[in-house]
């Protein structure tokens, strides 16, 4: 098994933390993407546009809330205003939602790294997360999700396996 990276720990824990600065009473998630020589770093969360009201009670009706929210990863890329190409995308508390997942991937972005998700969350967001990692594989973005209780990662070649066993499985669904 492979250990984690330090500084990918390192990125998870400037994500957790720009996931605090969230307003959004369900969910904060946090994002930080970086350039390969690691210079540049650029953070996001998920909320509202650059001055728009973000009074508690737009982000209680969740209706309202879906249309006005901006996910941390689109965020990041978008306050960023620069080209992504070829940067590692870190996100906290797991990987993106499918919907950001393509997003991410017509930005350029080459690697994503998330915690693992935990199993208390795997009913609500389990899946969600299987269909983003399938979406990183079959165009080549790498992905890693680091395991922080025991120190170590899985990364895309168990993905690979993952979306094989998949699709048999609905070859044979059928
Ligand atoms: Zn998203």
């Amino acid at each position: 098994m492979k250990l984690i990276e330090k500084w990918d720990e390192r990125m998870i824990d400037l994500a957790r933390h720009f996931s605090t600065w969230s307003k959004d009473p369900s969910t904060q998630t946090g994002a930080v993407i970086v350039s390969p020589d690691r210079t540049t770093i650029l953070p996001g969360y998920n909320g509202f546009a650059k001055g728009a009201p973000d009074d508690p009670e737009i982000y209680a009706d969740r209706e309202v809330k879906y249309e006005r929210i901006l996910h941390c990863e689109m965020n990041a890329v978008l306050l960023g205003a620069q080209s992504v190409k070829g940067f590692t995308l870190y996100t906290y508390p797991f990987l993106s939602c499918p919907r950001c997942a393509v997003h991410m991937i017509q930005c350029g972005i080459a690697r994503c790294v998330a915690p693992a998700i935990p199993p208390d969350k795997m009913e609500r967001w389990g899946e969600a997360m299987e269909r983003t990692k399938q979406r990183f594989t079959e165009v080549g973005v790498k992905w890693t999700e680091l395991n922080l209780e025991d120190g170590h990662v899985s990364d895309e070649y168990t993905a690979r396996a993952r979306v094989t066993d998949e699709q048999r499985r609905m070859l044979n669904h059928r």
